[in-house]
């Protein structure tokens, strides 16, 4: 019997494969008794976990790809060792003996003493090593329960061609899917912006959120379809649902690489309006994409995936030489290097854990550039470095997340060190380098006058706009259902923002989400936005759009669509004037 299931779809595309489960949930650990004469075969039976942990961390430091960050096989050699250590390797069994209990009792316990004795150290670097001794421990556990490991826990090879389900799953294992070959991937968390779901859509993958218990109904190897396009998922289905899926797959295919001949053509208007399409980039792989898809430079570029699963912030050089090497990759395209975003949605294992990201409503606390100026230590270098990087090719800087007048001030005031700093040091560099700012707070948007008299562009991040203005946690799924990029405040702060920028004779750009989905094009191009960057995965897509429309006549309804009392009326005014898009 086929069963199936509605999520949000966050990735478009048909993928068709057998299921893969990982779970994150506690692990369930109950103390039992062992008789005596049991012992030697309890103690057996935890050596064997222990080896069987270590041998797997061998298979994926042996199968690690060359293009990951190094600090992957730091990472892994660290477990390695601590598989060595008798707190891990003797003291449980001392407490089998003792106890005569099973092994993942002792385990747990010995696991509760480490932690208790790094809390006690206070210490934000030895609060890392806590989540280490976890990840261990719960290796060899899972060994112990015979559970499958999680994602990131096993070698590559495994899961080619598979389809993900999962309760839910961090930024850091969907960079680990990239190397996998994962076919798609499903989850019962998550909303449509967080990181997970647009690394998905950098991917290239098809993905759903928002899949509530359908862990429950699926097993490993099931035959799952998932359309991302529509949210759904079936498992197990029959003979004619897979035909027309499969069907309906080689026309996506089709569709997908009809849409490459647009590669090169310019994109402009019916009525001649030029646009600027330019590419989000996220990851290394993402670099060469940007001149496949024929974008015309990089409007955002997510700096913070550098510090993901990394025990220590990139240094200088480390940030000097990505940027070296995504300007190579774009052969003379400019760069929006967005400065790091650290905190709320954006955890990543290890180094983010030591600034302040485990306050209650991380994503009203310290992040973005918040961070970045409580911190400079880790602003500052990568400053120098992009501010150096300059000297080489068409540069940007852009500050995420501004809130009032007095950050920007201050930033401002640190790049104008850096530069002099420089001057001293005779290190060349851009003296007239762009400087622009994140509209994704409404304070900023309301302001946008304001800032756009103090810089040289802006940019609308709707994800975090939305999130803030509807006061929706973008990662919780519960209150999914509010975000609604249509909702008339929404669309009031975007059309304020473009305003003040042409106002102020610079660029406003929109390199949220919405900016992406074909379904907003037309009425954002009304709404006065002439700049989007979007994934390179959906940039000819978007180009299609524009290219078939007639700005002069969605004029008419980007001024309707402002005095809509609601999200939904406004996407009905689309749905009626532009069928084939909604
Ligand atoms: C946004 O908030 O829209 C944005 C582009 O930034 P991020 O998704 O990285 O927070
Ligand atoms: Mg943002």
């Amino acid at each position: 019997m086929t069963i199936a299931f509605q999520g949000v779809s966050v990735s478009r595309g048909i993928a068709i494969g057998h299921v893969h489960i990982i779970q994150h949930d506690q692990l369930d650990i109950r103390e039992y008794q062992i008789r005596s004469t049991r012992l030697e075969d309890e103690i057996q039976r935890f050596n064997d976990a222990i080896a069987n942990a270590r041998q797997q961390l061998r298979a994926i430091r042996d199968h690690i790809p060359v293009s990951t960050s190094v600090d992957i096989a730091a990472f892994i050699d660290t477990h390695l060792l601590m598989l060595e250590d008798n707190a891990l390797t003797e003291e449980p069994k001392r407490i089998i003996k003792e106890r005569l209990c099973n092994a993942e009792w002792a385990l747990k316990l010995q696991r509760d003493a480490l932690v208790n004795v790094f809390e006690e150290m206070a210490d934000a670097y030895l609060s890392t090593r806590q989540d280490d001794v976890d990840h261990v421990v719960n290796r060899i556990l899972r060994v112990l329960l015979k559970q499958t490991p999680l994602l990131h826990e096993v070698a590559d090879d495994h899961l080619k061609n598979k389809v993900i389900f999962a309760d839910d799953l961090t930024p850091a294992d969907t960079v680990m899917m990239q190397h996998y070959g994962i076919a798609a991937f499903a989850t019962e968390y998550g909303g449509p912006t967080s990181h997970t779901a647009i690394l998905a859509r950098s991917l290239g993958i098809p993905a759903i959120v928002g899949l509530h218990n359908s862990l429950r109904f699926v097993k490993n190897n099931d035959m799952v379809v998932i359309d991302g396009s529509t949210g759904t998922v079936l498992v197990e289905p029959d003979k004619v649902i897979l035909n027309h899926y499969e069907k309906r797959q080689r026309e996506f295919k089709r569709y997908y690489t009809s849409l490459g001949r647009l590669k090169n053509a310019p994109t402009r208007t019916q009525d001649g309006i030029d646009i600027e399409l330019m590419a989000n980039i996220e990851l290394p792989k993402d670099f060469d994409n940007v001149r496949d898809v024929g974008a015309k430079g990089v409007g955002l570029y997510r700096t913070e995936f550098l510090y993901m699963n990394r025990e220590s912030p990139p240094d200088e050089e480390e940030h000097f030489e990505t940027y070296m090497e995504v300007m190579k990759a774009l052969r003379g395209l400019p760069l929006t290097i967005r400065t790091l975003d650290l905190g709320a949605d954006k955890q990543v294992d290890g180094v983010g854990r030591q600034y302040g990201q485990s306050r209650s409503n991380p994503a009203l606390g310290l992040r973005a550039v918040r961070l970045c100026l409580k911190e400079p230590e880790l602003f500052r270098p990568q400053l120098r470095a992009i501010i150096r990087a300059s000297a080489h090719g068409p540069i940007r800087i852009m500050i995420p997340m501004l809130t009032n007048m007095q950050e920007m001030q201050q930033v401002l005031m640190m790049i104008d060190e850096i530069k002099s700093d420089l001057d001293d040091e005779q290190i060349d560099y851009d003296h007239e380098i762009p400087i622009g700012g994140m509209v994704e707070v409404p304070a900023s948007a309301i302001c946008a006058d304001i800032f756009a008299n103090q810089l040289d562009f802006l940019s609308i991040g709707t994800n975090d706009l939305i999130q803030y203005t509807m006061a929706i946690d973008r990662v919780n799924d519960e209150v999914n259902y509010l975000y609604d990029p249509l909702h008339p405040a929404v669309l009031r702060l975007i059309q304020m923002t473009i305003k003040a920028g042409d106002k102020a004779g610079i660029p406003v750009a929109m390199c949220g989400e919405m900016a992406g989905e074909i379904e907003h094009t037309r009425l954002l191009l009304g709404l006065g936005l002439r700049q989007f960057s979007v994934h390179p995965a959906s940039l000819l897509e978007i180009k299609k759009i524009i290219n078939d429309s007639n700005v002069s006549e969605i004029k008419r309804l980007a001024n309707k669509a402002l005095k809509a009392k609601t999200g939904p009326e406004v996407q009905l005014m689309l749905k009626k004037k532009f069928p084939d898009t909604i």
